[in-house]
């Protein structure tokens, strides 16, 4: 059975599709909303929110929401072994970028793009799982869920994550590879840290022989703290199944022995973090790798967000640029939408919405290329004897947090 069809179909309720929506509604776009896993998406972990992402949350009206819902910082701080601060690292600032930076739970975050999609009227269906595309023509493409029913739209959007069906369509043979490492994280009470209450957080407090451990402030009032490690994994990657099977309670105390090892060689606040771990909230996060796509478009289908570019955790960019994508991506159709008003039939407006999203990929690519850098840049800096050639400049960040979205927007849509 076939449901009606849809100008714009997204693949994925998750930040990505469901601030898609949104977006797209703000230029009177309607879409709906196909989302595999039951309803609420309770998937753990805070992110980190800078300001190139809060500009288009505010301008989407969902800042105002969220702001009183996380915790505001302004620097990473990066300390040595000995607790000697070595450097640091802007996340936001409002005199410089408009938004200090904003530490929040995903499903909070999730929660409220929820609300507002359905006080938009936006129609989202859970338990609703993409299989494969069935048929494309010049007006539409036709795919099937795994329930057995299908569905026909203008335009099919991918922002299904990093093991994207969606993406299949446009890369059959292509799997994530998993990297072997992993994020093994946890929440504690922020007073059992122990440290003065001036002591900079969030922090990354870095051992030569056991790796970067991170201190991160979350809740509004930054009462809890997230501790965490990167881990090398010995054995073979897990499918879903597997990972969910790591993250039972009682499958739960290998990550607080990973969590508490070695802590005698990091400062006190190391010690203090690890006294005490709850199972609950202890969080996994396996690092995959996609290799550079050379086209996220193909005829009706598009891929954005995770499902288009794997952007490794070193800048906390990743969510960041999905917001990116999303954000721009809605303003180029808008603007194809008003200059195929004027243009001369259907398949002129094809044409032009083929080249605009092409230039719109591009140009996207070019700034995910720029944050790859910046991730090698700041893990050159992470080595041990970094800092030995003396004071460590700043980076100059405008690049990444004081971008002109409308700008490029017209500049990809021209
Ligand atoms: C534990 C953890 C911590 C992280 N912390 C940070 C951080 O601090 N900062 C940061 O920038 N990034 C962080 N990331 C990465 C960040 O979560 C991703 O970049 C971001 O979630 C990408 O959003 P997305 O909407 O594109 O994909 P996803 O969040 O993966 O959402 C995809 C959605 O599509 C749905 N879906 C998948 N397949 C189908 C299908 N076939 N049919 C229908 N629906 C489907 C999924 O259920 C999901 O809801 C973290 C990731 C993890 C796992």
């Amino acid at each position: 059975m076939s449901t009606p069809s849809t100008p714009i179909a997204i693949i994925g309720a998750g930040l990505s599709g469901l601030t898609l929506a949104l977006a797209l509604h703000a230029h009177s776009i309607p879409s709906t909303l196909y989302e595999s896993r039951p309803c609420p998406l309770d998937i753990g972990g805070a992110i980190m929110l800078s300001p190139n992402a809060l500009k288009i949350l505010d301008t989407l009206g969902v800042y105002q929401h969220i702001s009183p819902l996380g915790f505001h910082f302004e620097k990473l701080s990066f300390r040595s072994h000995d607790d000697h601060p070595i450097d640091d690292f802007d996340f936001g600032s409002r005199d410089k970028h408009g938004y200090k930076a904003l530490r929040i739970y995903r499903y909070e975050l999730i929660n409220v793009l929820l609300s507002m999609v359905r006080a938009a009227g936006i129609s989202i269906e859970y338990n609703k799982k993409f299989s494969h595309v069935t048929a494309e023509t010049p007006e539409d493409i036709t795919w099937a869920f795994a329930d057995g029913t299908s569905a026909t739209a203008r335009l099919l959007v991918g922002a299904d994550g990093i093991h994207s069906l969606v993406r299949k369509h446009l890369y059959p043979d292509l799997t994530p590879q998993f990297t072997n490492m992993i994020g093994v994280t946890a929440a504690v009470p922020r007073a059992q840290l122990k440290t003065e209450p001036n002591y900079p957080l969030p922090v990354t407090i870095m051992s030569p022989q056991h790796g970067a451990f991170v201190i991160a402030p979350q809740r509004a009032d930054g009462s809890e703290v997230l501790i965490g490690k990167q881990k090398r994994l010995e054995q073979e990657e897990h499918d879903r199944a597997g990972w969910n099977e790591l993250m039972e309670n009682n499958n739960k105390s290998w990550c607080i022995d990973f969590l508490r090892q070695g802590s005698q060689d990091f400062p006190p606040i190391v010690a203090n973090a690890v006294s005490d771990i709850p199972l609950k909230g202890i969080n996994l996060w396996p690092f995959y790798f996609v290799p550079k796509l050379d086209t996220w478009t193909r005829g009706r289908v598009v891929i954005l967000g995770d499902a288009a570019h794997a952007i490794p955790p070193t800048a906390g960019q990743g969510v960041n640029q999905a917001f990116e994508d999303v954000y721009t991506f809605a303003g180029v159709v808008a603007k194809q939408r008003e200059q195929c008003q004027s243009s001369q039939g259907d398949l002129d407006a094809a044409v032009r919405m083929d080249k605009a999203l092409k230039k719109w990929q591009l140009g996207r690519q070019a700034r995910v290329d720029k944050v790859l850098e910046l991730n090698d840049q700041l893990n050159r800096r992470r080595l041990p004897n970094a800092g030995e050639a003396g004071h460590l400049e700043p980076f100059d960040l405008e690049w990444l947090y004081g971008v002109n979205f409308e700008e490029s927007i017209a500049e990809w849509a021209s």
